[in-house]
């Protein structure tokens, strides 16, 4: 899949078909928004905000989460705010979402029968790491954040 997508870009490049969507780092509407990185949201969440290309910096991860004070998630939304002009967030999450009910009992379960053992996981605690509090999915959508958005 990786090479079909590097040959579409080499013909994207060579076609200039990258200047239609030329911006700057800044969004013009000073708005971040932190979502879920679920693929039916792809296309779907710029069109159901109205965003084009330049407007928003959209930071996407499993659920649309902040886990923690200092994670990937807060740490764009920091440098969104006091680097690139970013006045206003918006949290948006969707029906359906993978990362609701999951749970650490599946992943250890998936992780196990991939070859992941419990020493390696011990070690990862050991760091620190919470794997139980880390892996967690939300309950309930809804309490999630608000549902702007449904498909
Ligand atoms: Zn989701």
């Amino acid at each position: 899949m990786i090479d079909q997508i590097i040959n579409y870009n080499k013909t994207f490049v060579e076609q200039k078909g990258y200047k239609k969507y030329i911006t700057d780092k800044y969004p013009d509407k000073k708005l971040a928004v932190l979502s879920c990185m679920d693929t039916r949201l792809t296309e779907l969440l710029p069109a159901a905000l109205g965003l084009k290309n330049g407007d928003a910096k959209i930071i996407k991860n499993a659920g649309g989460l902040v886990i923690s004070t200092f994670d990937s998630a807060m740490r764009s939304l920091i440098v969104a705010i006091y680097e690139l002009g970013v006045k206003e967030i918006m949290v948006v999450a969707h029906s359906h979402c993978g990362a609701c009910h999951i749970s650490y009992e599946h992943f250890h379960h998936e992780m196990i029968a991939r070859g992941v053992t419990d020493k390696t996981l011990d070690t990862i605690r050991k760091c620190g790491i919470d794997l139980d509090q880390w892996l967690e999915g939300f309950k309930d959508t809804p309490r999630h954040c608000c549902q702007r958005i449904h498909h």
